[in-house]
């Protein structure tokens, strides 16, 4: 009897890459890896790597907790996802992390820009904009995990101080400013004055590479210098930096173990979050069935460069199991000593069953299962640091801090080609736009920024 070549797994809704048309698809597992597989009634089949790693795709599906969901929601569902953001009432998540982009400007024009963003496109948004913004964001979440401060580059902004003044007056646990470096590299006393904002305010600064022909290709600069003055300044006043690496297959996927080790030696820096990016636009012949930089792919190349991590220490975090992954480590004098690796992933999805982790140390059972439950920001670890520490076995440092908390993050954005409609409720990366609404990062780029609006005009006529 014929057999199949693969194993079918599952079915979903995806995107047609071409006409962003929603079309159905199946997930199969084949030569130890997972292919989405679908088809358009106007541009035929296509087939898209989605995961390089079959045990570990399939274990998503055990992270899956019940949803936690916004006080509001923002819009009707209507035509069916991903057109009716949002945030929809039909959505799995709330906002962990909100972007509030405050201007479409920048100082750099990358090639690989989601925003379109250079020195001339499109505008600041006005002070009381960005404020209505803030508002909206404080409306669903009442007392939002994390507020990114983004753009553009948002240190253009000319109210950027009144515009964290005013998020600071809100009761938003922690505020995050989304940066290149630039202004931070060229201006100490606008790193003091960004210091000021501190507790519960960090520094999410691009980082991509050392070699300069890499930044060039991805940035269209030179940035190594500036990328090492504006770590230098944030070392001088030591306020709370992720390093965060926009990968791209074959640029500088071979420099993830390098970052890694430089980030574990800079006193400010707490973690390295890396952003997988696919660059299909620019690629001539780009073949999604091969090659496509996946989360699996980028976890085994850290737990390849980076001996001292193995796959215990690297997870899927329960609240977007399929976008993120998560490990937590200590640092002490360049030392790393990863802690994933103590917690039952088990635990981390149900607080109701009272396993004992580790032992008899129950405490730190609950530590960390508080420090997982939120993915996006290294200071919600803070509070819970100190009664970590305690329970850990085997190491005797009692000065131990916040300073010692280093975190790796393996964060996947979908795109047209791995939209998959089961995931994407989940997605906890959202954006306020401009209607004071929040979009999911993802659908954000592929349907609610301007320039794409016609098109989901388009699709949802077609839709009902
Ligand atoms: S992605 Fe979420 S908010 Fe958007 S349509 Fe789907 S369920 Fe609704
Ligand atoms: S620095 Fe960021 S906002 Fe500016 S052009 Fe590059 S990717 Fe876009
Ligand atoms: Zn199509």
């Amino acid at each position: 009897m014929p057999v199949r070549k693969y194993t079918y797994y599952d079915f979903t809704l995806s995107l047609c890459p071409e006409c962003l048309r929603r079309v159905d698809a199946k997930i199969v597992f084949e030569n130890d890896k997972v292919y989405m597989l679908k088809r358009c009634p106007e541009h035929g089949t296509s087939k898209v790597l989605i995961a390089d790693d079959v045990e570990y795709y399939k274990n998503i599906r055990n992270y899956n907790k019940p949803s936690e969901t916004p006080y509001t929601f923002n819009t009707k569902t209507h035509y069916g996802c991903p057109y009716d953001c949002g945030l929809c009432p039909d959505h799995e998540q709330h906002s962990c992390l909100t972007v509030l982009e405050v201007t479409d400007r920048c100082n750099l024009t990358c090639p690989t820009c989601y925003a379109g963003s250079s020195p001339h496109y499109g505008r600041h948004r006005t002070l009381d904009e960005v404020k209505k913004m803030l508002d909206t964001i404080v409306k669903n979440e009442k007392e939002p995990d994390v507020v990114q401060i983004s753009g553009g580059e948002p240190t253009i902004h000319p109210q950027f101080f009144e515009i964290l003044d005013y998020a600071k007056s809100l009761p938003i646990r922690h505020l995050m400013l989304n940066t290149n470096g630039i202004k931070i590299a060229k201006d100490k006393d606008f790193v003091a004055r960004l210091k000021s904002y501190t507790p519960d305010f960090e520094i999410y600064l691009q980082f991509d590479s050392f070699k300069e022909e890499v930044l060039q290709q991805m940035r269209g600069a030179k940035l190594t210098e500036i990328r090492k003055q504006a770590i230098a300044n944030l070392n001088e006043v030591n306020l709370s930096t992720t390093l965060v690496v926009t990968l791209q297959k074959g640029q500088n996927d071979d420099e993830i173990g390098q970052i890694i080790e430089y980030a574990l030696q800079q006193k400010c820096v707490r973690g390295v979050t890396f952003q997988p990016t696919q660059i299909a636009g620019r690629l001539e012949n780009f073949n999604p069935e091969t090659d496509r930089l996946t989360l699996t792919e980028v976890r085994r190349k850290i737990l390849e460069q980076a001996p001292v991590f193995n796959g215990d220490d690297l997870i899927p975090v329960p609240c977007n199991p399929d976008a993120l992954v998560m490990g937590y480590a200590l640092k002490l004098d360049g030392e790393v000593f990863p802690l994933t690796r103590y917690v039952n992933p088990a635990d981390l999805l149900d607080n109701s069953k009272n396993t004992i982790v580790y032992e008899q140390d129950e405490q730190l059972h609950g530590k960390m299962i508080e420090l997982f439950s939120t993915g996006n920001s290294v200071e919600v670890a803070e509070e819970n640091l100190k009664s970590i520490m305690c329970c850990l076995p085997n190491i005797d440092a009692p000065n131990l801090g916040y300073d010692n908390l280093f975190r790796i993050i393996i964060m996947q954005f979908i795109d047209a080609y791995n939209f998959d409609v089961r995931a994407i409720k989940k997605s906890c990366v959202h954006i306020v736009d401009k209607d004071y609404k929040i979009i999911p990062f993802e659908t954000m780029n592929l349907f609610y920024r301007d320039d794409k609006k016609k098109r989901l005009e388009e699709l949802k006529k077609e839709s009902v």
